[in-house]
């Protein structure tokens, strides 16, 4: 069974972008500073330039989604963006 994810916005997970390509290219700053002022990214494999380490992909992702994801889920297209509850 798959797990697909499904946007706020509308965006179904495809084959070639997962829901947190999408998160993430909607969301990243430009300077990659997340809402708690510090920079995001990853510099080494499973590591974040801010100092936390991750022991799988995803986690690194949805640490990448909190750190960006703005109060009011509202990306730079204007649309809100999130997971679905219960979807
Ligand atoms: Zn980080
Ligand atoms: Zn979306």
């Amino acid at each position: 069974m798959t797990l697909t994810t499904t946007c706020l916005c509308g965006f179904k997970e495809l084959d070639d972008e997962t829901f947190a390509d999408h998160i993430l290219v909607i969301f990243t700053p430009a300077d990659s500073r997340g809402a708690d002022g510090l920079i995001h990214e990853e510099r080494e494999p499973l590591a974040c330039a801010c100092g936390i380490t991750a022991s799988a992909p995803e986690e690194l992702d949805s640490h990448f989604f909190r750190s960006f994801t703005p109060r009011n889920a509202i990306g730079s297209d204007g649309k809100k963006h999130g997971v679905i509850d219960g979807a």
